[in-house]
């Protein structure tokens, strides 16, 4: 039988494990824990849930509730075992965390291909090995790792800025550009002076009710959260990362009071980053003050500002979509270190990890989900983000391709959908096109999810 290592018995690597196993795969998975302890696990079981217990919104409208029911149609095991433990939650998957857990421990433990291996592995070992060690990945292995990629692509903590849908920016206000004669890489949020007061005001006011954890770390001068540059003095922001230098503003043709800038994620420009904004301030101050700046005042968040310890690889710089390191197709990464974010998406790029890495221990080629699919969407995005800057990402409805365009037979132009007319479209043609893959390409046996009903406004 062939076989295959798994490192870390968290949520990626408890899911990748399995779904090796279950293809025919023999597999020794490591987890240092109970010996060792990361920082934030507090027991000896798999998959713990190290802070809240939900695996996100469920539904139509959710871009969570998508990647839930492709993991359910592939009977993927941590979505089996939070269906199992779940507990009334609203709109959302919760689970009972004990529970939950002790349900995936036992899964691994029963399974008669799967070999737990006690202890910290500080180096990853020869042949096909799935690495899963997670957002704590122990020191000596982390070095490891940047052994196999580059020092320079394996990262110890957070400092991400908010991330904004492209089709909620106001480019009546804001417009493309690079400083001086640059190429217009950037889109530009143009301010005044009583819109910059304005601005600084509510960022001083956000500031002083959030707690601030990452103050224990320590910066590098480009990571500098933009609250802590504000605390320097009220015109600092201006001469660091929202200087207006060398942005004429087409409405006026002169350099604006400050500007914030917004920097392309995707490929396709449907993600734009605010650079220099990485920020650990409550959510909803974050939407509050986004929504302050001129262009951004219906700004869609995709994704939020965090400041935490995380260990996380360069992703586009060093992995393919089928999640093996470029550097080493043998080696594939899964969960946060391989640049995502959260536990449905640890363990659903896990599952993909586990079926590749059984694939290839088989003979057969490593596999990419279709595009429309969330996950095929999260793994492609993975591979071909702007690597300038690369934070982990949670999924979202921009990772998959929009609808062709309805053209508005009145005006010829093309209609702009609502959310509660695209999300549910976008969900079914998402999850037929993961279970078609699943079963003829990927020739694993699928079974339609329970149809969700449309739920209200994603989270
Ligand atoms: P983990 O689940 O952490 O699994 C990694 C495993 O590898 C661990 O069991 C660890 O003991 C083991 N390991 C590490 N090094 C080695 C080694 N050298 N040898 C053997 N084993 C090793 N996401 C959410 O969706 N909701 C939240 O509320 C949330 N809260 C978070 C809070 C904190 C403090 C952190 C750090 C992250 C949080 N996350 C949260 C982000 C992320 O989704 C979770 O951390 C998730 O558990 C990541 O899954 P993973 O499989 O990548 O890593």
């Amino acid at each position: 039988i062939p076989e295959i290592t798994v490192i870390g018995a968290g949520l990626a690597g408890s899911e990748a494990a399995l779904a090796a196993a279950r293809a025919g795969v023999r597999v020794r998975l490591h987890e240092m824990r109970p010996g060792k302890m990361t920082p934030a696990h507090r027991t000896a079981n798999f998959a713990e849930l190290v802070c809240s217990t939900s695996l996100g919104g469920e539904g139509e409208m959710q871009s969570k509730g998508l990647l839930q029911a492709e993991m359910r149609s592939v009977g993927a095991a941590i979505v089996t075992a939070a269906d199992d433990t779940r507990v009334p939650a609203g709109n959302a998957l919760a689970v009972d965390r004990e529970a939950f857990s002790a349900r995936v421990t036992q899964a691994v433990r029963a399974h008669p291909l799967i070999e737990v291996v006690e202890g910290e592995l500080d180096a990853v070992p020869e042949g096909i090995v799935v690495v899963a060690t997670g957002p704590l990945t122990s020191d000596a292995l982390a070095a490891d790792l940047m052994r196999l990629t580059g020092s320079e692509r394996l990262s110890f903590y957070d400092a991400a800025a908010p991330v904004i849908e492209a089709d909620s920016i106001d480019l009546s206000v804001a417009w493309r550009a690079g400083r001086y004669d640059q190429s217009a890489d950037y889109i530009n949020c143009p301010f005044t002076k009583d819109e910059y007061l304005a601005f600084m005001a509510a960022l001083e006011q956000a500031r002083s009710h959030t707690p601030h954890d990452w103050e224990k770390l320590e910066f590098f001068e480009g990571c500098m959260p933009i609250e802590e540059i504000a605390r320097r003095g009220v015109d600092t922001p201006r001469f660091g990362p929202m200087s207006p230098k060398g942005l004429d503003d087409p409405r006026t043709g002169r350099w604006p009071y400050a500007v914030a800038q917004l920097r392309q994620e995707d490929a396709g420009g449907r993600m734009w980053s605010l650079v220099g904004f990485q920020t650990g301030l409550k959510w909803g101050d974050q939407k509050a003050l986004v929504q302050l700046i001129p262009g951004l005042q219906n700004a869609e968040i995709v994704r939020y500002g965090v400041m935490h310890r995380n260990t996380y690889l360069n992703a586009p710089e060093v992995l393919h979509p089928t999640l093996q390191l470029r550097a080493d197709p043998d080696k594939f990464v899964a969960g946060v270190l391989a640049g995502t974010e959260g536990y449905l998406e640890s363990s659903a790029t896990g599952w993909l990890a586990g079926t590749n890495a059984a694939r290839l221990a088989r003979g057969q080629e490593p596999l990419v989900p279709p595009a429309e699919s969330m996950l095929g969407g999260l793994v492609r995005y993975l591979a071909s983000a702007n690597p300038k800057g690369f934070q982990p990402m949670n999924v979202n409805w921009a990772l998959v391709p929009e609808l062709p365009a309805e053209i508005n037979e009145r005006t010829g132009k093309p209609r702009k959908l609502g959310k509660r007319e695209k999300r549910p479209p976008l969900y079914r043609r998402g999850l037929g096109a993961f279970m078609a893959w699943a079963a003829q390409e990927a020739g694993l046996s699928v079974t339609p999810p329970p149809v969700s009903e449309p739920e209200p406004e994603e989270g």
